[in-house]
């Protein structure tokens, strides 16, 4: 599951890699966003620890509570629920003794 991030500087959210560790091997920010980051480290400073760690701790209590606001998806084998989107289903219209809809005549000629 991976972390959303405010970026200290721009504002913006980001998604950190997992564990914020870029599949190059980079290391990625709790502080800055990818741009932010690459302007600091052009400017040679540093990423606040602090700063950093409160991000993640925000990150994470942030990705918990959506995780806990999420509806539990129901047991294996329980009855679900009719969804309101869904139309009811037509009954079986039986055949027997009407081989053509009433309408088709009128209709074709
Ligand atoms: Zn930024």
């Amino acid at each position: 599951m991976r972390l959303l991030f405010v970026c200290q500087a721009c504002g913006c959210h980001y998604l950190a890699p997992v564990g914020l560790d870029y599949p190059d091997g980079g290391r990625a920010s709790a502080v800055w966003c990818s741009a932010c980051q690459r302007d600091a480290a052009e400017r040679g400073a540093t990423e606040p620890a602090e700063l950093a760690a409160v991000a993640v701790l925000l990150a994470v209590r942030v990705l918990k509570a959506a995780l806990a606001a999420r509806p539990t998806p129901p047991a294996a084998g329980a009855e679900q629920p009719p969804r309101p989107d869904r139309r009811p289903t037509r009954p079986a219209v039986s055949s027997r003794g009407r081989t053509h809809p009433a309408g088709a005549r009128s209709r074709l000629a």
